[in-house]
């Protein structure tokens, strides 16, 4: 090699390593945007290079990753990055305790508009309210004077259409044209909560699966919808809480995941309209039947995945399948059934959630004696 080769290959090193070097700090600089953005990180923790800074930083990144369940422990690596490049929603995935907005509505008969629309996005948006009330004692309604959700087409810096939202008229998140933010939300609030659908994406405005270039309106409006009645993210790819788009988004259903969060809100209608978790199909929304299954075999439970307690009624899912209800089944003593009745029921006496145990007793006798003049 002659000096002049060494000078050369020592010169594109130095290229090389400086390329890495700015595009480890562009990556690094695209994370920290990300991370103060959607609440992992706070502002001023990595204003200044520091000891304290680094591990802030690292401790914000391995926090995204255990929420989205991404390997790296802390380590900024291709999957994380690309995670945080996908289109998703506006709204944080980790609230901080500033953000003391009141989290429900106060009632459950709510109005909505959608500021200007045709009619397919309207036909669209009510789709998207039907999903929700068939789920929960809400009842929504189309009114566009005063409605408690506005919805509105927005984009890059924009301002609030509803001129009651109180602060500033301006929106504090921006939307940033095709990919990145899709659409943003406001909690529920004393008088109207705003939804911002980014105008610059490419939408999918019908009820049919979307072409792949395109986003699916009505998964999107669900979504920043459930935010507006309160609703926080999930890290379940399954839940309509997921704050990131995938692949597939029709038909849109509820999780079991969103189905407890909106439950837990807001409960049901009423003891004869349960419903399980709602799934939309090409035209209709179809709404699935509950699985009873037989005392039988929930007395044989040996293990349940999730309970619901609402109320005076105690459901649990289990293999899947959501709302067996077991409030009215008796099991053996010492079956799993009878414990969790136990427990639950010392958890909601102290809670003062029944009125009291003979209420409770009383129950139990008049569903023993309805059980018995059934098998009569
Ligand atoms: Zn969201
Ligand atoms: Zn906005």
């Amino acid at each position: 090699m002659t000096p002049a080769h060494g000078i050369a290959v020592i010169a594109c090193a130095i290229a090389v390593i400086a390329a890495i070097r700015d595009s480890v700090a562009d990556s690094d600089e695209e994370a920290i945007r990300f991370l103060q953005t959607y609440g992992y990180l706070d502002g001023d923790n990595v204003q200044t290079i520091s000891d304290n800074a680094t591990l802030a930083l690292r401790h914000a990144i391995a926090l995204f990753q255990e929420y989205y369940r991404i390997p790296g422990d802390g380590v900024l690596n291709e999957a994380t990055l690309e995670q945080m490049r996908k289109p998703r929603c506006g709204v944080k995935d980790i609230l901080n305790d500033l953000d003391d907005s009141p989290r429900k509505w106060a009632k459950t008969h709510l109005t909505w508009n959608f500021h200007l629309a045709s009619e397919s996005v309207l036909r669209v948006t009510e789709v998207a309210f039907e999903i929700w009330a068939a789920n929960s004692s809400l009842m929504f309604e189309r009114n566009s004077t005063n409605p408690d959700i506005v919805i509105s087409f927005r984009k890059d810096f924009h301002t609030f259409v509803d001129p009651r939202h109180q602060g500033s008229r301006i929106c504090p998140s921006l939307l940033e044209g095709p990919g990145n933010v899709l659409a943003h939300a406001f909690l529920p609030s004393s008088e109207v909560s705003e939804v911002h659908v980014d105008s610059a994406e490419k939408w999918h405005i019908e009820l049919t699966v979307n072409p792949d270039d395109t986003i699916h309106l009505l998964h999107t409006l669900t979504h920043e919808i459930g935010h507006a009645l309160g609703l926080h993210h999930n890290p379940l790819k399954d839940a309509i809480m997921y704050a990131f788009v995938l692949s597939k988004t029709f038909p849109v259903r509820l999780s079991e995941a969103d189905f407890l969060a909106i439950q837990n809100l807001y409960g049901l209608r009423n003891k004869s309209e349960i419903a399980g978790p709602v799934t939309t199909t090409v035209t209709t929304t179809t709404i699935a039947t509950r699985d009873t299954g037989n005392s039988a075999d929930l007395c044989a439970l040996r293990r349940v995945d999730a309970v619901l307690v609402l109320e005076n009624r105690i459901s649990v899912t289990m293999a899947g399948k959501f709302d067996s209800e077991i409030f009215g089944i008796v099991c053996p003593k010492d079956g799993l059934l009878e414990q969790l009745r136990a427990l639950l029921k010392r958890l909601a006496q102290m809670r003062n959630v029944f009125s009291s145990e003979d209420d409770l007793e009383e129950e139990r006798e008049e569903e023993e004696a309805r059980k018995f003049s059934h098998s009569v």
